[in-house]
């Protein structure tokens, strides 16, 4: 069997940039004002400020102004909901980020729901996930709708295909299971008290792993033929960066296959400016 082709999610995701930034540029030269997303960081996270600065960095390149927030670790959660309450007032504000993990001391879930679902560009809010389910528009987290993204470039056929989704999280598996749902492929979530998991796996013409342990799945686990995408972000004994699929003796067997590190990675902030993007149109009533 020919290699998988690897599926290359740092173009696509700067494929995905260059449409935000040509299409602010068209909404700007029509008279609106820039999109705008505010990020809310509350604390020290090292990896929280890398991940804050990325955003950030891609919202300037697409021409969506974003407005930062840094607030100390003492933050009370009354100041965190009081600086939320601003921004969903704020009307030139299109996307609100908060970016998590939160202080102990702060309940992330009373935060996430303080949110206007209006401005939910993460997906998080329960009400985002209600649209998600029902169907109605809304914000759908970023990371699955970037998977989705990578499928549609692929011109993978979802419809009536059997799709495996390894991970039931509400950031990544859930919302996964759902867009695939809607796009009528026969969905399974499997998880870490599923039964025999690679006989589950190889049920499927599409596989999504999205666990977090190193090179999990392996190439027997994958149907000759099968697209493989690949959520995970693992270090391995050596430190080196993998994904839940063990890439080497899965690519033998795959028609298609994201890389780690340059799948779905790049993708998830690619989908946050195209989510901003989105809700600026709905907010400026553009079609
Ligand atoms: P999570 O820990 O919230 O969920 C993991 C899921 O995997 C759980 O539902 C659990 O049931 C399942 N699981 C655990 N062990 C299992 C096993 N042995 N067999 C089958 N299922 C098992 O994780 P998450 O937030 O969904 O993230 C999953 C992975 O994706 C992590 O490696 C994370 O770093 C990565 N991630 C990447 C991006 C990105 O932008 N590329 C974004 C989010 C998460």
């Amino acid at each position: 069997m020919a290699p998988a082709r690897i599926i290359d999610g740092k173009a696509i995701a700067a494929k995905v940039r260059g449409e935000v930034k040509a299409e602010v540029d068209r909404r700007r030269a029509k008279g609106a004002r820039a999109p705008g997303l505010a990020t809310v960081l509350v604390g020290n996270d090292p990896a929280s400020h890398t991940y804050v600065k990325n955003k950030r960095k891609a919202a300037a390149e697409t021409g969506i102004e974003s407005v930062h927030h840094e607030l100390p670790d003492a933050t009370t959660q009354a100041e965190l909901l009081a600086l939320i309450a601003t921004l969903n007032a704020d009307v030139t504000i299109d996307g609100i980020l908060v970016q998590l993990p939160l202080p102990k001391h702060i309940d992330d879930r009373v935060v996430l729901r303080a949110i206007d679902p209006d401005k939910d560009v993460d997906g998080f809010h329960p009400e985002s996930v209600a649209r998600l389910v029902l169907g109605l528009p809304g914000f759908v987290s970023c990371t699955p709708l970037g998977c989705l993204r990578l499928l549609d470039e692929e011109r993978v056929e979802l419809k009536g295909a059997r799709a495996v989704v390894v991970g039931r999280s509400n950031i990544v598996g859930k919302p996964m299971a759902q867009l695939l749902l809607q796009r009528d492929a026969t969905v399974t979530i499997a998880h870490s008290k599923t039964r025999d998991l690679p006989a589950v796996v190889r049920e499927a013409d599409v596989v999504i792993a999205a666990v977090g342990r190193a090179r999990l799945l392996k190439g027997d686990a994958i149907k000759p033929g099968a697209v493989v995408i690949d959520v995970g972000i693992n270090r391995d004994a050596e430190g080196k960066m993998c994904g839940d699929v063990d890439f080497a003796s899965a690519s033998a067997v795959a028609s298609a296959i994201t890389p780690v590190p340059g799948g779905v990675g790049p993708m998830t902030i690619a989908m946050l400016m195209q989510n901003t993007l989105t809700s600026h149109a709905r907010r400026l009533g553009l079609s």
